[in-house]
């Protein structure tokens, strides 16, 4: 074992550029193993009063929440909290813990662990339906009295102090979106793919993160400082003093590129030789909306709108929505808004206590064996239209204000954008009805994301407004390489020629029926790639406000012709791994 301060270095998967350097903080979810501590005999008696504190506690928090329910919430909340209060008296999370104390001798953090996951188990291992609701009544008991256990362990990112590493076994996108590069200098995580949202985000924000990294390391040493080095992929602990000079060196060299590139936002996103191509922006916080403006965005080209609900843990109301939209749309003074409509479901979704209003909606996607190919996005809206109804009402109202646009996340069918026509018609007529003002005739787009829509392009843009592909999870579709997995992140090709395929197709039968078309995924704000998506035709990017001052540069270094001339041979190439050799041969490589 390292020995007491001693400098080590971690190697992990490089996730988001730059160079972090803080302090370790731990953030956990109840689920992460906790760590188990041998206790003395004398200290036995103190640690049941720490249980007894927090199951009291958690009695408490119930209990509340039961007075609220009694007066306004449905009777089948108040007696699945009936259910949880009975569990916290029954002597398996009474007496069985506190004997488990005495006769093991271990922190109460690991021996509730233990026994929770013991009951877990077991329980999860019987088909019974009966079985599996008692499955989830344990996990929201433990994860209330854990919480209670232990108060120190940061799990809001609201919470985190300045210049924290944070240290996570997985980071999911609610989490990760609250988090301000201004206190969290770097993300370190055991697991977490290049393209998950938490890693998207995580980019947009400038915070550098490695993933995939061996935590337990961390955790047996007394790690005081860390330097975090977003583009090779290290985790360097308790750095020297000479190692945290170089990289101090790193981090201004960094900032001041960024200096740099963001002080040519004035200048036109056009190819050497003239060629127009317009940058928007991705957007997940609207609160944001400053840096994409001071960042020369042609407007908003896809407004991940499920953060809307994933900060807030609920869907906003339709007054809500309106005001968020009306507000964004009239900033951006006549650009358009791209308004992609909820994309709830696979790694994008909140785990909700069952006595959540919302939490009916969630019952079908928390069982889901296949998260990424199930009830997501346009398929989950269509399956509860009054969520979407309300989101389209909302937008609508929002249209008197400025130029509005419709997204569809995850179509695979034409019956579903037909279906959201039909819904935008109706809301539309009623609104109008009552007296207000809308623009009925809303561009309504497709994203291009799923292999069958890709397939499909030349009779989709027939009825479609307009398209955005989708390449985050268009390439994890195509090459059937799940993209928040890391273990699939080797087989997770964006350089697979299948995809520079398919975003050629998809732009040729968007040109024929002069539709516009967009790329809004990762790969518009690689260097590498912008090249040659330029060279495919693609005249439209989206990417987060941080990656707009490099995509003009990128663009700006370009002639069209030797864009389409670098596409052409790009397009001969039959691996992957073929494609990136002739890029390096083009003298293209990513960097870092
Ligand atoms: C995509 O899939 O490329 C995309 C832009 O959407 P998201 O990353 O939100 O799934
Ligand atoms: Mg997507």
């Amino acid at each position: 074992m390292p020995s007491r301060g001693e400098e080590i270095v971690l190697r992990g998967v490089p996730i988001s550029k730059g160079i972090g350097i803080g302090c370790p903080v731990f953030f956990s979810t109840v689920e992460d193993p906790v760590p188990e501590v041998i206790i003395s005999t004398k200290e036995i008696d103190q640690e049941i009063v720490r249980y007894r504190h927090a199951l009291d506690q958690s009695r408490k928090d119930v209990q509340v929440l039961q007075s609220h329910c009694a007066k306004e919430g449905p009777p089948e909340i108040f007696s699945i909290l009936n259910t949880h209060l009975e569990m916290m008296h029954d002597p398996l999370l009474t007496s069985v813990i506190e004997e488990r104390i005495r006769d093991m001798q271990r922190n109460i953090e690991s021996i509730f662990h233990h026994i929770i996951e013991e009951y877990k188990q077991r329980f999860s291992a019987l088909q019974d339906h009966y079985f599996q609701e008692r499955t989830r009544d344990i996990v929201d008991v433990s994860r209330r009295i854990l919480g209670h256990l232990r108060p120190l362990a940061k799990s809001k990112m609201g919470d985190i102090p300045h210049n924290s590493i944070v240290l996570a076994h997985e980071l999911v996108p609610s989490e990760t979106v609250e988090a301000s590069a201004s206190l969290v200098s770097a993300f370190v995580t055991a697991t977490g793919g290049i393209t998950s949202h938490a890693a998207i985000i995580a980019r947009a924000k400038g915070i550098p993160y490695v993933a995939n990294v061996d935590l337990k390391q961390l955790k047996q040493i007394e790690v005081h400082s860390l330097i975090v080095d977003g583009s090779q992929g290290l985790v360097i602990l308790n750095p020297m003093r000479a190692t945290l000079k170089k990289y101090q060196q790193l981090q201004r060299h960094h900032q001041m590129n960024y200096k740099m590139l963001k002080s040519s936002v004035h200048l036109k996103g056009e190819t050497i030789d003239g060629y127009e191509v317009r940058i928007f922006a991705n957007l997940e916080n609207p609160k944001e909306m400053s840096q994409l403006l001071e960042a020369g965005a042609s407007g908003i080209g896809l407004f991940r709108s499920e953060y809307l609900y994933l900060s807030r843990k609920r869907f906003p109301s339709e007054q809500e929505q309106f005001l968020i939209y009306k507000k964004m749309v009239k900033a951006l003074k006549g650009r358009p808004l791209v308004v992609r409509i909820f994309d709830v479901g696979g790694d994008k979704k909140v785990d909700l206590p069952k006595d959540h209003p919302d939490a009916k909606y969630f019952e079908l996607i928390g069982h889901e064996l296949n998260p990424a190919l199930g009830c997501r996005a346009i398929r989950f809206l269509l399956r509860y239209p009054q969520i979407l109804k309300t989101q389209l009402r909302a937008i609508l109202r929002a249209s008197q204000f400025g130029e509005i646009h419709i997204l569809i996340p995850m179509l695979s069918d034409v019956c579903e954008l037909r279906a959201v026509k039909e819904l935008v018609q109706q809301e539309a007529q009623q609104l109008q009805q009552s007296g207000v003002k809308v623009n009925p005739h809303l561009p309504i787009g497709c994203m291009i994301e799923v292999p069958s829509s890709a397939i499909m392009c030349d009779t989709l843009a027939e009825e479609a407004d307009f398209f955005s592909i989708g390449t985050n999870d268009l390439v994890q579709y195509i090459l059937a390489a799940d993209r928040a997995n890391h273990h699939t992140a080797e087989l997770y090709f964006t350089t697979h020629p299948s995809i520079l395929r398919l975003i050629r197709m998809v732009v040729n039968a968007a040109n024929k029926a002069r539709k516009p078309v967009i790329l809004c995924g990762e790969l518009a704000a690689d260097p590498m790639m912008i090249p040659l998506l330029i060279g495919l035709g693609v005249r439209e990017f989206s990417v987060a406000a941080r990656h707009i001052p490099l995509v003009k540069h990128t663009i700006r270094k370009w002639r069209i012709l030797d864009a389409c001339r670098l596409a052409e041979g790009a397009l001969e190439q039959v691996s992957s791994q073929e494609l990136k050799q002739y890029l390096s041969s083009e003298g293209l490589a990513r960097n870092g």
